[in-house]
């Protein structure tokens, strides 16, 4: 392995710095509000809130339950040491660099949960422990900007030894990354340039860097997080060189012989067309490179970006939007047929159409992944199947990542689970409090969730675009800065309608874009009570251009009959069954759920016999089940036994209740099943 030369840089003085643009008027999660090849503006963090609904309430979990867990949990020296690195870095207390490299970022992951609140709640107890963070974290930061606590440990104390010392596959660039990312959004949020000071330490330091960096050096880009921290450093302060830093990072990358599918860097992003190696950092390089094209339009960026989602989202996605089918798999491009150079890759995007279910890994982190790309892509071509993927992840793959308490999370997310398997999964079914082996998820699940509101409208130039749908109040304003305000009112994705009240509007016509799922075969559009002509689209935004008055109402029926859907034919492992879906939620059924004395093996779905939306409640938490009846067989004895003849036993028929998958294993341990053997 190369060892890169220590990183020093001594021509950035913090104290030095120019006068700032005032805070942007854009205050978004994605400030696209400048970028030249962004079609779509975001509204900023504040402007939506959820009142009831579904996302008022599993946000009012996050920011009651999961947000305070975390932070005391990153403040806990004995379970993590995060916070407590950042105070032996700067000196104040003497001691070792315990817990992952990449724990500074995971810091940063709930600082951003933080801030992001604060947006919304203005709460000054959440704005004083950010403050005092932010000292520590200062404190830490070396002269020329430089901040990653193994290395500034090891530089103070001389306690962890060379071989911690920059590592070319380190997560130095991560952590970096999620410092930048939270720092844009504490800046936007409070107006307060503390953080913003030390990140744009930080950017100073990766610009002269890299400058100068080898591309050797630029492997060291593991998981990167920076792309997006750095354009969005160029979108919140307007320097140039941190546009030129994106643009170098990229064009860096892959460019030496010794690149792996693991860090996507086998070949330069302009060569790659497929998804491949491992699906976080795959799904962050593609954010980071959809932000780049944002700003500079070249061309070669969006074409690639475009392939690679098909080949996604069509041969290697699962049905609740998961990414990374492997635990460990070989690298899918290697161009070599020589054993010695065929590479491992972890966590990994599998060959297309390679899904297993029990030994899914989709990890919370790539599923997440997988939105902020979406997103990315959704502001550049105000294409709606880029929401569509958004919305598949946040009702599946992201909130199955996150218990219904709010302080239990999963790192992988599989389709089944089994209490019978003859092998231990490297990852348990069971969701855990501290996930000491990597906790990356549950700070990314909780600002996420923090972040929610944000993705729920944009603003082109033509109008208002309704991306997302739960109750809410929007008060924000269109592309040329007039304000609009509405309430949105929905017991989606239980409930078919949604009603959206215009509480203000500008005098001028405009557009109200929404959303028409593409899950929904049938829809309608109703203004003021009459039933409108305005063609609904699946998989496309409906547009309602006219003079929007306040009190005038539109209504939106989104119908959702209960799905069952099938997998491609080369998806050998869903083969002959089917999954069941009822509007943007994926179904499962739960081993406690099944009548006494029957287990998952035993069930079929009948298709003669339809299964009825049905109130259900889980650890005390609403939604909505699907109850019928299913047909049951005697699976028998399958000892000594690896194949046998078919017989002819009668099938039972029982009743059956499916749950939402994101609410699984939420009531103990137990059997899980999406996939299911059907018959008609
Ligand atoms: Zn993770």
């Amino acid at each position: 392995m190369k060892i890169n030369k220590p990183l020093i840089c001594l021509s950035v003085s913090i104290a030095m710095m120019a006068a700032w643009p005032t805070v942007a008027q854009q205050k978004a999660l994605v400030n696209t509000s400048e970028s030249p090849y962004s079609k779509l503006k975001s509204v900023d963090i504040q402007d939506v809130t959820w009142t009831d609904g579904f996302w008022g309430e599993r946000v009012k979990v996050n920011r009651e339950k999961t947000v305070p867990f975390m932070w005391q949990l990153y403040h806990d020296a004995d379970i993590n040491h995060a916070a407590r690195n950042f105070e032996i870095a700067s000196g104040d207390i003497r001691g070792k660099h315990k817990g992952p490299s990449f724990h500074d970022g995971d810091f940063y992951k709930v600082f951003e949960a933080m801030a992001s609140l604060y947006a919304i709640s203005q709460d000054p107890e959440l704005d004083r422990q950010m403050d005092e963070a932010i000292t520590m974290i200062q404190k830490a930061q070396r002269a020329d900007g430089y901040l990653h606590t193994p290395v500034l440990i090891e530089e103070r104390w001389g306690t962890l030894g060379p071989e911690e010392l920059q590592k070319q596959l380190g997560f130095e660039k991560y952590n970096m990354g999620h410092l930048m990312t939270a720092a844009c959004v504490h800046y936007r949020a409070t107006g307060k340039d503390n953080f913003m000071k030390v990140a744009k330490g930080v950017a100073d330091f990766l610009y002269d860097f890299y400058k100068e960096a080898s591309p050797e050096l630029a492997r060291n880009a593991i998981c990167p997080s920076h792309y997006m921290g750095v354009t969005e450093m160029y979108r919140t302060l307007r320097d140039p060189k941190y546009l030129e830093l994106s643009q170098n990072l990229i064009d860096i990358r892959g460019t030496t012989d010794d690149g792996t599918d693991d860090n996507q860097d086998r070949y330069p992003f302009r060569d790659q067309t497929e998804a491949m190696g491992h699906a976080v950092r795959a799904n962050y390089l593609y954010a980071g490179v959809a932000d780049l094209y944002a700003e500079t339009g070249e061309q070669i960026l969006l074409d690639n970006l475009n392939s690679i989602w098909d080949d996604v989202v069509f041969r290697k996605m699962y049905i609740t939007g998961g990414c990374g089918a492997l635990y460990d798999g070989v690298s899918p491009n290697g161009t070599s047929y020589n054993p010695i150079e065929v590479q491992k890759t972890h966590q990994s995007y599998g060959k297309p159409y390679q899904l297993p279910n029990a030994a899914a890994h989709n990890e919370t982190c790539a599923n997440i992944g997988n939105v902020l790309w979406n997103y990315r892509m959704l502001q550049i071509t105000e294409d709606a199947k880029h929401a569509d993927v958004m919305e598949l992840n946040f009702f599946n793959s992201i909130l199955s990542g996150i218990s219904l308490e709010g302080t239990e999370f999963f790192y992988t997310n599989p389709l089944s689970a089994r209490d019978d398997l003859p092998y231990t999964l490297r990852w348990p079914n069971i969701r855990e409090g501290y996930i000491s082996k990597s906790n990356c998820c549950a700070p990314n699940v909780a600002r996420t969730m923090a972040q929610m509101s944000n993705y729920a409208y944009s603003v082109s130039e033509e109008g208002l675009l309704v991306n997302m749908y739960s109750s809410n109040n929007l008060k924000s304003r269109l592309w040329n800065g007039e304000e609009v305000e509405l309430e949105q009112e929905t017991e989606y994705p239980w409930d078919e309608t949604i009603n959206i009240t215009f509480k203000k509007a500008p005098k001028e016509d405009f557009s109200l874009l929404l959303r028409i799922p593409e899950w929904c075969n049938e829809s309608s559009l109703s203004i003021n009570g009459q039933k409108s002509e305005i063609q609904t689209i699946p998989g496309q935004y409906a547009s309602v251009k006219q003079n929007w008055k306040a009190g005038d109402k539109v209504t939106l029926e989104l119908k959702m009959p209960v799905q069952y859907v099938e997998s491609h034919p080369l998806v050998e492992e869903t083969k002959n069954q089917i999954a069941v879906r009822r509007g943007p939620m994926v179904y499962c059924v739960e081993s406690m759920d099944l009548p006494e004395g029957r287990n998952i093996d035993d069930l079929m779905i009948s298709l003669d016999q339809k299964l009825t939306p049905e109130k259900i409640d889980i650890n005390g938490v609403s939604m909505m089940g699907l109850k019928g009846q299913a047909y049951y067989r005697n699976d028998g004895n399958w000892d000594k036994k690896l194949y046998r003849t078919v017989g002819d036993e009668e099938l039972e028929s029982a009743p059956v209740t499916l749950i939402p998958y994101f609410a699984w294993a939420n009531r103990g341990q137990g059997e899980m099943a999406v996939w299911l053997p059907f018959k008609k």
